[in-house]
């Protein structure tokens, strides 16, 4: 299958729009130049919004994962305590960092189950210096209470440590109301840009905290960061390629809108969850109370008897749609549809057909049309 031919439906990278692909093929520029300032400039103010941000943002050359090392890495010394709230893959990788540079005192949860606000609260009262949250822990289709445990971690006195990384820019979050020190997120995700860039805000309550520390990170130093943004620069060298495709990226966002971009995001992976209401599939995530939920960007669902989600995945490749398997042991046991970035209402209709398709040829729904026909419903208050 031609790489042009096929359709991302992955919780990221997501497709990025031909002008995002053009922007990036402009001659190299000077990085400490006018022209990279203008840009630099001009991104940081739209992300100020897709934020809900008056906190200083950073824009780093590194993946997502960069940017949770940078949060965790600038407050952490040995002798600190991180919280570190675990219900899938991205939590475990916060505690993993964490374990990097300080003490863990990890919350670990069953993977995709919710957390209870209750024993959140018990792990901040034995004391800690920061505590870490997955907004949207992409590996199971949950999205955590963040609202709700910014207040836990200000009535605590801890630092909060928050990974946007799924729903930063499609995603309602508001970083200075939710009291969220240091917010993540990742340029190949809701933004639609190409996979490489991180970005994060600070507080100004973190800074203070890396200005206690007895040492920083040096390649991930959120001072540095701070310093040269203040001349609208990057510390090192960053990927200038990126930066054209993230500034229209950017565009893109505005031109939509933030409003307009949450609300059809939340439809599409609401279609999503009603065809496969209406096929007989299950949901992966255990909500336990009101205050967790289903992704507003990716949908989880359990296998259904007899065929592995990796069967299905392969099965939806040959038919050109990438969708995405279970991490770790959860490998064959979910499949998950990402509904991010620049996504339609008809690229969730040619999955959830083509879904129909491959079920109906493995024996597991007995005929095609419910599913198309749930999704449709849903999306049609888009239009
Ligand atoms: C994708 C993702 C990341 C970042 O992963 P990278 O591979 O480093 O870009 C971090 N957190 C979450 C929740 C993610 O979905």
């Amino acid at each position: 299958m031609d790489l042009e031919d096929t359709l991302l439906m992955m919780p990221g990278p997501v497709p990025v729009a031909p002008r995002v692909l053009r922007a990036m093929s402009k001659p190299m520029i000077n990085h400490r130049g006018a022209e990279f300032a203008a840009m630099y400039d001009d991104c940081c103010e739209i992300l100020a919004d897709v934020f809900q941000t008056k906190n200083d943002v950073l824009i780093i050359s590194g993946s997502g994962t960069a940017a949770m090392e940078a949060a965790v890495g600038c407050t952490t010394g040995k002798d600190d305590v991180v919280i570190t709230l675990e219900n899938g893959k991205f939590g475990e990788r916060f505690k993993k960092i964490a374990s990097r540079y300080g003490k863990v005192n990890p919350l670990e949860n069953e993977w995709g189950r919710s957390f209870d606000l209750a024993e959140v609260e018990k792990k901040l009262e034995e004391g800690a210096k920061s505590i870490t949250l997955i907004h949207n822990e992409t590996s199971v289709g949950i999205q955590n209470p963040a609202k709700e445990i910014g207040k836990l971690a200000k009535e605590n006195d801890a630092l909060f440590i928050m990974d946007g990384v799924t729903t930063i820019g499609g995603d309602a979050v508001k970083t200075d109301d939710w009291g969220i020190d240091i917010a993540v997120v990742g340029s190949q995700k809701c933004i639609a840009a190409p996979p490489g860039l991180s970005m994060v805000s600070v507080s100004e309550r973190a800074f203070e905290v890396m200005d206690e520390m007895e040492k920083l990170p040096y390649y991930l130093d959120l001072k540095a960061y701070k310093k040269s943004g203040d001349k609208s620069q990057t510390p090192y060298t960053p990927a200038v390629p990126l930066f054209f495709g993230l500034q229209e990226a950017l565009h893109i966002v505005k031109e939509e809108g933030m409003d307009a971009r949450i609300k059809r995001h939340a439809t599409c992976a609401e279609a999503v969850r009603a065809a496969a209401v209406a096929m007989g599939i299950e949901m992966f995530p255990q909500l336990n109370d009101e205050h967790s939920q289903y992704s507003n960007t990716v949908t989880a669902m359990k296998a259904p008897e007899g065929v592995s989600g990796n069967d299905i995945k392969k099965d939806m490749l040959a038919r050109g749609i990438i969708i995405a398997g279970g991490q770790d042991h959860l490998s064959g046991k979910i499949f998950r549809i990402g509904s991010m970035g620049n996504v339609q209402p008809k690229d969730i209709m040619l999955t959830i057909q083509e879904l129909e398709v491959v079920l109906k040829k493995r024996g597991i729904i007995p005929s095609i049309g419910a599913g198309t026909e749930a999704a449709s419903e849903v999306l049609d208050t888009l239009l």
